[in-house]
């Protein structure tokens, strides 16, 4: 099987969000709640998610994973800089090459991903399935940090995952780019001084009353 043509990533699906966002208390990083609905091995999840944080770390960003299935904590509205990964058994859309997708709304903002779980076993080839399953939630992420259009030419954000750049996930290689990194930290930080100015102005309003 050969990985070149077999291999593509890519914004399958971009449905309306309309972003409900509460005041929480976080001062850098970002929060990623996991619903796994494709039984996926906690060994595996687990090492998927160090894979994705290590991801993140490279481009300055503290991943907080919150499995659900472990905890309450998952039932309740996003706050800024909170974003669900929701491991699915198989994606909706008619494509093979489709491993995962980030919905995002015409502002380019979003929260919520999915990964294609059963797609990515019978893909992996001699691929780490953990690595892999870190390298597409941390591409899918990606997509929800940096909006639209946010593909780029080389590294983790390739629309269409190479044989060459499958061997690098294995190897734990395919990053986020230097500009990615920036790019993402900047929305990090804009996210979080608009909650500070929301908290801010709501507790004015408290006090005129
Ligand atoms: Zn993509």
């Amino acid at each position: 099987m050969g990985f070149s043509s077999r291999w593509e990533l890519v914004l399958a699906g971009v449905l309306l969000w309309g972003g409900v966002a509460t005041a929480q208390d976080k001062s850098s990083g970002v929060t990623v709640l996991v619903n796994d609905s494709a039984g996926v091995k906690p060994s595996v999840l687990r090492r998927a998610e160090r894979e994705a944080a290590r991801l993140f770390d490279a481009a300055g960003i503290e991943i907080q994973w919150v499995n659900c299935a472990e905890t309450e904590e998952c039932r309740r509205i996003l706050g800024p800089n909170e974003f669900v990964l929701h491991i699915v058994p198989a994606g909706h859309t008619a494509s093979d090459f489709v491993f995962g997708e980030a919905f995002l709304g015409e502002d380019g903002r979003g929260q919520y991903s999915d990964v294609f779980f059963e797609r990515l076993k019978q893909e992996q080839g001699d691929v780490n399935l953990a690595l892999l399953l870190g390298a597409v939630s941390a591409h899918e992420l990606g997509h929800l940090l940096l909006g639209s259009n946010s593909h780029s030419r080389i590294g983790i954000m390739e629309p269409r995952w190479q044989e060459d750049s499958v061997q690098k996930i294995g190897k734990g290689m395919l990053l986020f780019t230097q500009e990615q990194g920036e790019l993402m930290r900047k929305r990090i930080q804009r996210e979080e001084d608009l909650s500070v100015r929301v908290r801010a102005a709501s507790k004015l309003t408290r006090v005129d009353y």
